[in-house]
């Protein structure tokens, strides 16, 4: 499953890819992926013309400012001359991806959504297992009410409402694994199980410590491992482990080298101890018993 640092990869090629797409034509192939309207016509008509115009990430959504443009020409600034279309909105989910393409081809069977703009370029929307959603999200409506798991995420890692303190706050009588802490989207928007693991190793903290006995000097070393390990990951263009691809549609074995994850019965890099596998709340939880305390 993609997590930030692969949703953020994504977002930054679009950015750049989608540099004055305007959406001409809308192919919806399953109706379940369009999460709103609830009439898929609503969605494709609403989108019709519309600038993708900036690409934002909250957690693991990605959301795009829309500009509706009427006539043939784009006047710049856009902001004076062109109205608001409301956000389109995009969850990933398990195996979702984009893919862009400019001279079309034949979508594939686990073709989704496909955009097009006037000079038949496309974006097409991949999703092998069909858990990914798409909102168009009317301009006058809150995101926050129409996108519940919008509404209840937690703070960005590296937002400065992210640190010690507030770690401290939420957990301070929490009797859950710091894992399955890390992994609630209400307390932290991103992190999934990858990052998870990787930033308790790095932080030398084991993923089983009930959350409310973690000392706040544990806990600015968490917040940091944390920052560390996906800005490095996001540098790296995500991980490829899960069925992330990037706009090339590429799941190339590059990106970041894991210390832990996946690394079952291997050496620790630090310790030479093997790496342990267990469950934490149904998740696969990898981790070193010599460094993690
Ligand atoms: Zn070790």
């Amino acid at each position: 499953m993609p997590e930030l640092p692969e949703v953020e990869t994504v977002r930054r090629g679009l950015e750049q890819k989608l540099d004055k797409f305007i959406i001409k034509k809308i192919e919806v192939y399953r109706d379940s992926t369009v999460a709103y309207p609830k009439k898929k016509e609503e969605f494709i008509n609403g989108l019709q013309n519309s600038l993708l115009y900036k690409w934002d990430r909250r957690g693991k959504y990605l959301i795009a400012e829309l500009k509706k443009i009427e006539n043939e020409n784009i006047r710049f600034p856009l902001e004076k001359y062109s109205n608001n279309n409301g956000f389109l909105v995009v969850h990933l989910r398990m195996t979702g991806y984009f893919k862009f393409i400019e001279s079309s081809t034949h979508p594939c069977k686990h073709t989704r959504i496909r955009f097009f703009d006037e000079n038949n370029n496309e974006l097409r929307y991949i999703d092998v297992r069909s858990f990914g959603q798409m909102w168009w999200i009317n301009k006058g409506l809150s995101l926050n009410k129409i996108i519940k798991g919008l509404a209840s995420l937690g703070p960005e890692p590296f937002s400065k409402d992210f640190d010690e303190n507030y770690l401290k706050k939420v957990i301070s009588k929490r009797t859950k694994s710091i894992k399955a802490i890390l992994l609630d989207q209400t307390i932290v928007a991103g992190i999934g199980n990858i990052y998870a693991d990787e930033s308790l190793y790095s932080a030398g903290i084991s993923p089983f410590r009930e959350a409310r006995t973690i000392k706040k000097n544990e806990l600015i070393k968490l917040k940091e491992s944390i920052v560390n390990v996906l800005e490095k990951s996001i540098g790296s263009g995500g991980t490829t482990f899960s069925d992330f691809r990037d706009l090339e549609g590429e799941n190339g074995n590059f990106g970041l080298q894991t210390n832990v994850y996946r690394r079952t019965g291997k050496e620790c890099r630090r310790c030479g101890n093997l790496i342990e596998r267990q469950k934490i709340t149904g998740r696969s939880t990898h981790w070193c018993p010599k460094c993690q305390k």
